[in-house]
């Protein structure tokens, strides 16, 4: 595996990309609000496919336990993620998170009813969840 010559270049664009995306998160401040306050400390996690492997979304989450939603107030990066939450608010709707790459569905809206807050459902199988430190 190593020798071959593909899988080197595939790991280089993979470093690559976790730079570009370290550059861009190490500028972002938490946000704290009584969400926050409610559930923990909040720790900021790189989504990533499961299937490609490209990099989907840099998501802030408030307390410890598996990531089973995705608050669309809490996605920080990219900036067309982030602002679905604004367009939620207009339009009233929402449309499922897709993998940029390869369309893989990761999460699909929900609103979170006891907070009626909107969300993604998360497809456990469909992501990988790398914390950032
Ligand atoms: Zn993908």
């Amino acid at each position: 595996m190593i020798n071959n010559p593909m899988e080197k270049n595939k790991d280089k664009e993979i470093d690559v990309l976790a730079l570009e995306i370290h550059d861009k998160i190490k500028g972002l401040k938490m946000i704290y609000n009584t969400y926050t306050k409610k559930r923990g400390a909040p720790k900021l996690l790189n989504i990533f496919c499961k299937k490609c492997l490209a990099y989907v979304m840099t998501y802030q989450k408030d307390g410890p336990g598996k990531l089973l939603r995705c608050y669309l107030d809490r996605i920080r990066l990219p900036l067309d993620l982030q602002k679905r939450q604004f367009e939620y608010v207009k339009r009233g709707k929402n449309t499922s998170l897709d993998c940029k790459s390869c369309s893989t569905i990761i999460g699909t809206p929900i609103i979170y009813k006891p907070e009626n807050r909107p969300a993604y459902h998360m497809i456990y199988e469909h992501f990988n969840a790398i914390n950032y430190d």
